[in-house]
């Protein structure tokens, strides 16, 4: 198999225009096969070309990908794969998007869906299981429960609590755990939640330059214009910067 480029990942999603016809052709599980070649293949890399890919990716496509991962079924998908694949990679494009007003509901849509779900969890893999708490411990992380139907979430804490005792000690359990000890309002757990929550803000607010201490707090900050992913406190340090991240700076308009 080729090497996986920005655009042989839209096509295998049918998120880009050249192979959005077989959006409806080609069976989920298969966009997923096809996703799981490429991630394995990625892994790979070294981790600043694969940052550099999935910035690019996210930059051009994260939109219609989360279209599709909307209009996609099921607790497990391909498209929330490759949205999990970003946030498990901490792409700062994923972070800027999640805030935007569109993005606002995506812990409770996938709430829903493994609430609602008859084969979640029975009638999926541990690997599966630990993608899917993976992806909502993550987005729990920006988003919090606040805006879940707590139906839902009365009905997804057993179902947690089974994968946690099917699978001991392994991913699908830590990730259960995690999801769980959060949703039903452990405090450590939302302590922690909140900690990183915090820390993933303050470094989007943060100067570009990384000795820099300055943040939109202390200084009047200005984002860069092509991405408006970056900040800068100033002129200066945006043209010290540019060099290292000229590399992961994508036209955005999100
Ligand atoms: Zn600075
Ligand atoms: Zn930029």
């Amino acid at each position: 198999m080729s090497q996986p480029t920005v655009k042989s990942l839209a096509i295998g999603l049918t998120i880009d225009d050249d192979g959005l016809h077989l959006g409806d052709i080609i069976p989920d599980d298969v966009k997923r096969q096809r996703l799981d070649v490429e991630r394995n293949t990625l892994e790979g890399w070294s981790q600043s070309a694969r940052h550099k890919l999935l910035c690019e990716f996210a930059a051009r496509y994260l939109p219609r990908l989360f279209d599709a991962w909307k209009k996609n079924k099921g607790a497990l998908n391909s498209h929330m794969c490759m949205l999990n694949y970003l946030v498990s990679n901490g792409i700062p494009y994923f972070t800027r998007f999640i805030k935007q007003p569109v993005a606002q509901n995506m812990v409770a849509i996938q709430l829903e869906r493994m609430a609602t779900s008859n084969d979640y969890p029975s009638g999926y893999d541990a690997q599966d299981l630990g993608e899917i708490a993976q992806f909502l411990s993550s987005i729990l992380m920006y988003q919090g429960a606040d805006d879940a139907a707590p139906a839902h979430v009365k009905v997804v804490l057993p179902k947690l609590k089974t994968v946690m005792q099917r699978y001991r000690d392994g991913f699908a359990d830590e990730t259960a755990e995690r999801c769980y000890d959060y949703l039903r309002g452990d405090p450590i757990s939302q302590m922690m939640h909140d900690t990183i929550k915090k820390k993933i803000n303050e470094d989007m607010n943060k100067c570009g330059v990384e000795t820099c201490e300055a943040t939109v707090k202390t200084h009047p900050m200005k984002g860069c214009a092509k991405c408006r992913v970056a900040r800068y406190c100033g002129p200066e340090h945006q043209k010290q910067a540019w060099k290292k991240h000229k590399t992961v700076c994508f036209p955005c308009d999100f």
